[in-house]
């Protein structure tokens, strides 16, 4: 597993132009699937208008419990729904299973990986066509609900993949969960969802969510601006009262990504208490160390820091 980013710190000012992002939604895409929202819900889309009417379904990659290992609710035990694929390709996502699944789009990876100056030996080593048949199951939303609430723990954390995708279909799973049939001890979850802040949240979801954990991409991701700086979905989120940031800084590109992270946030009104910093890296005693520089930058900002629990307790490891 990668432990250190390989990209040159100088390599990181401007991200990769392209003039075509490829994702693991392209195949909805070519097919020409919209949703009522316009094009960037497509998986959201094909879930909803197949056959006519939506499919009571989510792309599912996995369901688990743990405890919450990042940001404000660390450590409180959790439920984790991900669901499968993501309209971003960053090169040090953790969870590649849930969207790297054509050679297409491994081939662009590795051409970003290659502009930005990287040699093929220091490539991760998850970095691999996953199939997708399976890793990404197209589940019914009854059984998804029922699969959470067998865990007993009344706090979900809805991950990707970017969950946003399947907005849509996410509103009838969280309004069961947060009202149940009339209240009772399994009902009214507390919920949070993870996304990359590429996609606005819509009216429909907004009830639904007790905590926003938004985690804007910067240019040391791999991501092109256009694909990862969407301006509606950001002002928006930041606009939420519910909203935190947590932000990926890589050692290499320390200085690039903070004047990155500090820019967004004039630019986006984010206030300083809502942004987390959390170090890059999957090897605990790296992780250590950085965590550890990075706090003395929160210290001066008032940002926040977060550790990443699940790789001190477990290493890096699925389904922790
Ligand atoms: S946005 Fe998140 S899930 Fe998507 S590729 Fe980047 S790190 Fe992975």
């Amino acid at each position: 597993m990668l432990e250190t980013s390989p990209i040159p710190s100088q390599r990181f000012t401007e991200g990769v132009p392209r003039d075509e992002d490829v994702s693991a939604t392209e195949p909805y895409i070519k097919r020409g699937i919209r949703d009522e929202h316009g094009s960037q819900n497509p998986v959201d889309a094909m879930l909803y208008e197949e056959n006519g009417g939506r499919k009571h379904l989510l792309l599912l990659s996995e369901i688990f419990s743990s405890v919450q290992g990042e940001g404000v609710n660390l450590g409180s035990p959790s439920v984790f729904l991900r669901l499968a694929v993501c309209n971003l390709h960053c090169w040090y996502c953790d969870t590649k299973y849930t969207w790297l699944y054509s050679e297409k789009m491994l081939q662009s990876v590795r051409a970003e990986l290659g502009e930005l100056g990287v040699d093929e030996s220091k490539f991760p080593s998850d970095l691999r066509v996953y199939e997708r048949s399976a890793e990404a199951r197209e589940v019914p939303i009854k059984e998804v609900e029922s699969r959470i609430r067998a865990f007993e723990i009344k706090h979900l954390v809805v991950t990707g993949g970017e969950p946003m995708l399947q907005q849509s279909q996410l509103v009838p799973l969280l309004r069961e969960l947060k009202n149940g049939s009339g209240y009772n001890e399994k009902s009214n979850f507390y919920v949070e969802i993870e996304t990359n802040g590429s996609i606005k949240p819509t009216e429909e979801i907004l009830p639904f969510v007790d905590q926003w954990n938004v985690s804007p991409k910067l240019a040391s991701s791999g991501n092109s601006t256009f694909a990862r700086e969407r301006k509606d979905a950001l002002k928006s989120l930041a606009s939420l009262p519910n909203s935190f940031f947590k932000f990926v800084v890589s050692q290499e590109c320390f200085d690039q990504d903070l004047q990155e992270i500090e820019s967004l946030a004039s630019r986006y009104g984010i206030s300083p208490r809502k942004i987390i910093l959390m170090a890059e890296g999957t090897e605990a005693s790296i992780l250590k160390d950085r965590t550890a520089s990075l706090s003395k930058v929160c210290e001066k900002r008032g940002y926040r820091i977060t550790p990443r629990l699940q790789i001190l307790l477990w290493g890096n490891r699925r389904g922790t």
